[in-house]
């Protein structure tokens, strides 16, 4: 990590990139609102050999430690990342609250959640269009159809959609309707999938996997990031533990730790992990109050006739309700709920 001076000229820091590039490395320029970091990618003993320090601009030289290079908190010097997505920003003290079906059943749900969850202030909604099931024979998500309902739910409500990638063969029409790409907790550490996300430059909310540590989840943001792509949000929906009395523990701890060890905004999904309607709301407010960026939240028009996640999923006509109470936690840690008007 080359830390530029504050006064660094644009002529300095593309000399240093292209000496740095003249021994083989690759460079990453993080352009902070102080300071300009230029993060150097290759064989540290090349890049040592280049003295760096003694050039025109350059403050000092840094080796990060840790093995995700461009997720680690200190290549952004301290500094939070903030995505802009469709005009609502997500990070820093911007809350995101993401609302919607589990998956796109039929167009009159799909349209009725996403007027209820824009009614109740959400940012951005939700909704699978490709569902990963554990059963190859359960419902797999309405695909292509589904999608097309998911476009039709933006024009009418305005709000930015967050829908599943599985496979990089609907990249395309998935980009068509997606404002964030979500990878599933299951597809974590599909490294490809990854790399291809990365490519494409859109925002990626990457759950974590059911079983991974949080340097397997930064690892896995670091194959996005490597591509060109800062665009990533984190997300903690929950992992396996001996304990059976719900789906899944949700890590709260991995909030605040998240964002000492990284700059990317940290999102909680409280429906996966708990599995039941009653713990969503305590799991949200604590999330919120525990400082993460945002929530993605299960929200049906009818959640008992839901083809899945029924249990877990918050009635819509209760969504404006929860999203109120939710704004108050957020408040407790400084973030306000980031919705179109925010400046
Ligand atoms: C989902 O959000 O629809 C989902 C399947 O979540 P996860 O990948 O976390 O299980
Ligand atoms: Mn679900």
């Amino acid at each position: 990590m080359i830390v530029m001076n504050s006064g660094a000229t644009e002529a300095e820091v593309r000399s240093v990139v292209e000496r740095v590039e003249s021994v083989g490395a690759r460079t990453h320029i993080s352009q902070g609102e102080e300071v300009t970091v230029i993060g150097a990618i290759g064989d540290l003993e090349h890049v040592a050999r280049l003295e760096l320090e003694g050039f025109p601009g350059v403050d000092r030289v840094v080796p990060i430690l840790k093995p995700y290079k461009l997720a680690s908190s200190q290549i952004r010097h301290g500094e939070r990342t903030v995505l802009d997505i469709g005009g609502r920003k997500v990070g820093g003290n911007h809350f995101a609250l993401i609302a919607g079906p589990c998956t796109v059943e039929s167009r009159d749900q799909v349209l009725a959640a996403a007027r209820a969850v824009r009614d109740g202030g959400a940012t951005l909604m939700r909704g699978g269009a490709y569902k990963p099931r554990t059963s190859p024979y359960a419902f797999q998500g309405l695909g292509q159809e589904g999608l097309r309902l998911l476009a039709e739910a933006k024009e009418e409500t305005g709000l930015p959609v967050v829908t599943e990638l599985m496979d990089a063969r609907d990249m395309e029409a998935v980009l068509e309707v997606a404002d964030v790409v979500q990878i599933g907790a299951r597809n974590m550490q599909n490294y490809a999938l990854l790399s291809e996300v990365g490519r494409a430059g859109i925002p990626v909310l990457l759950k974590r996997g059911l079983s991974a540590t949080l340097e397997e989840l930064l690892m896995a943001s670091e194959y996005v990031l490597k591509e060109g792509n800062q665009q990533v949000m984190l997300c903690e929906r929950g992992i396996r533990t001996f304990e059976t009395a719900y789906r899944f523990t949700l890590d709260l701890t991995a909030i605040p730790v998240l964002k000492e060890l990284s700059h990317l905004p940290v999102i909680v999904d409280p429906s996966h992990a708990a599995g039941r309607r009653a713990l969503v709301e305590p799991l949200s407010l604590a999330a919120a109050a525990a400082g993460a960026d945002g929530i993605i939240v299960e929200v049906h028009p009818n959640p008992d006739e839901a083809i899945c996640d029924g249990p877990q999923q918050l009635p819509a006509d209760e969504f404006a309700g929860f999203a109120d109470r939710v704004e108050q936690a957020a408040a407790v840690a400084g973030k306000i709920i980031s919705r179109v008007a925010a400046v």
